[in-house]
């Protein structure tokens, strides 16, 4: 079976690949440019199984359409999960909303033109962005489930880059549910899309690891190279999953019937900068006395007071354990300080 992954050179979809090599699938994977699809046949030591096409632009609408019209009849499953996740930009619409909205509406456009009877199931990377909002999740009155969804409008996402980000996954997720309902007599897909809150763990390939990681590492990263009098944001929480759960969800989302049409939320627990922190500081004596100490075992009270992310039914669906705080810290944390010979 040949499966295609939008944005397979993303920190996700790095592990997702590889993971469906490993187990024996055929994969197509678009990337931006020459220069990273060289790279990543290089990393995957020019696997058999691996081919990648240019996708440079997932705004422009129809971008999808040569890959699907060349290739479509051989794909089965589609994984979309290219779209901007980062905060620096300030023109939001332009960088985040229209492409997360557009990327998802054109792949599945590009489906429904080249590709509607072969392809039988799509996954869509979303978020918890899409399922909650900042107020609610910082309101500990609330519980968000796999039914939640975050109320943010059009207008409001203008506002700042993370409103924007929190924005683009919510509405691009709403476009692939709306897609389906308008299109279940022209495409036989089935969809599924999973909602990660904030994804740690180790990059695939150490040489990836740099000054600047990924969004979400980039908080492990930050404290890893902190000083003694560096202060921790105070007001910083939120949920963790490891990579590597992350991407076997993905391969289950697809692979097995019973997860048909859910949103499923990935998430092992809370955390603040704090937490981080005091992982670091006790499991690294070589860190000791470099980086920054906060106030050990003071995360807990700020994650007090907040909302409840109640994700049992998707821990019950998939039925495996999630990797734990400590382990996917200690990963992400050991491989920076390997790829810096500390
Ligand atoms: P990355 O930034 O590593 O991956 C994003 C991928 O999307 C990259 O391959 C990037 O290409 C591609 N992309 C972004 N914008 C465009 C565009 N305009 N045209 C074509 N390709 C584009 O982040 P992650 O791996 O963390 O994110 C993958 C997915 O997971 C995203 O959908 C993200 O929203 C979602 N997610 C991530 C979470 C996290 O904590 N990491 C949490 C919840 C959801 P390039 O690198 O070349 O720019």
């Amino acid at each position: 079976q040949t499966v295609f992954v939008s944005g397979a050179s993303g920190f996700i979809a790095l592990h997702v690949v590889n993971d469906l090599l490993e187990s024996g699938y055929k994969v197509i994977g678009s990337v931006r440019s020459q220069q990273k699809a060289d790279r990543l046949l290089k990393q995957f030591n020019n696997h058999k199984n691996l081919s990648l096409v240019i996708v440079s632009d997932i705004a422009q609408l129809g971008a999808f359409d040569d890959v699907f019209e060349k290739y479509g009849e051989e794909i089965s499953i589609v994984l979309h999960t290219a779209s901007p996740f980062h905060f620096s930009t300030t023109e939001y619409e332009k960088d985040l909303l229209i492409p997360a909205l557009n990327g998802t509406k054109g792949i599945l456009e590009s489906i429904k033109k080249y590709a509607a009877s072969s392809v039988e199931r799509v996954v869509v990377t979303s978020s918890y962005a899409a399922v909650t909002d900042f107020a609610g999740d910082s309101d500990k009155t609330k519980t968000f489930t796999e039914e939640s969804w975050n109320p943010v409008t059009w207008e409001e996402a203008k506002k700042d880059p993370y409103t924007a980000y929190y924005g683009s996954k919510t509405f691009a997720e709403k476009a692939a549910w709306d897609f389906l309902k308008e299109n279940k007599d022209k495409v036989k897909f089935k969809l599924t899309t999973v909602n990660p809150v904030f994804v740690l763990g180790p990059q695939l390939f150490d040489e990836n690891v740099s000054a600047n990681l990924n969004t979400s590492c980039q908080f492990i990263n930050d404290i890893v190279h902190s000083t003694p009098e560096t202060e921790l944001d105070k007001n910083l929480f939120g949920g963790f999953i490891d990579v590597r759960d992350v991407s076997k969800a993905h391969q289950l989302a697809f692979e097995r019937d019973d997860l048909i049409g859910q949103r499923l939320i990935l998430s092992e627990g809370r955390f603040t900068m704090q937490d981080f922190a005091d992982i670091i500081n006790e499991d690294f004596p070589k860190l000791k006395g470099k980086i920054a100490v906060g106030k050990p075992g003071s995360g807990q009270d700020l994650l007090k007071s907040i909302a409840k992310l109640d994700n049992s039914k998707t821990k019950r669906l998939l039925g495996f354990k999630f990797r734990s705080l400590q382990e996917t810290v200690d990963d992400t944390v050991s491989q920076i300080l390997k790829a810096e010979h500390k």
